[in-house]
């Protein structure tokens, strides 16, 4: 029969183990976003999220440096990050121009 110390004893287990599950899911969950936006940083300024190699405006989809191969989405991201680079070296070069 379930005592009172007994029902206690298991809350306190419980809340242990739930707790500590739960720490985890926050410490990995950290490490793995932290990582992650490192890697978006990278792409976005237009440089190889593993090796950091400089792809210099170009519209890679493998790393020359390591041989890393671009998501679809990495990609997308740099293209962006391409046309906008494009934008900003056209609109200095009309102001020189004009
Ligand atoms: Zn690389």
């Amino acid at each position: 029969m379930p005592t009172l110390a007994n029902i206690d004893t298991g809350l306190w287990l419980c809340s242990g183990v739930c707790g500590a599950a739960m720490l985890v899911w926050l410490v990995v969950g950290t490490v793995v976003g932290t990582r992650r936006l490192k890697r978006n940083k990278r792409i976005a300024r237009g440089y190889c999220p593993t090796c950091r190699y400089d792809f210099a405006g170009s519209l890679v989809v493998q790393c020359p440096e390591c041989g890393y191969t671009l998501t679809e989405s990495e990609h997308k991201r740099l293209e962006r990050m391409h046309v906008a680079l494009v934008r900003v070296r056209e609109e200095e070069r009309g102001g020189r121009d004009g």
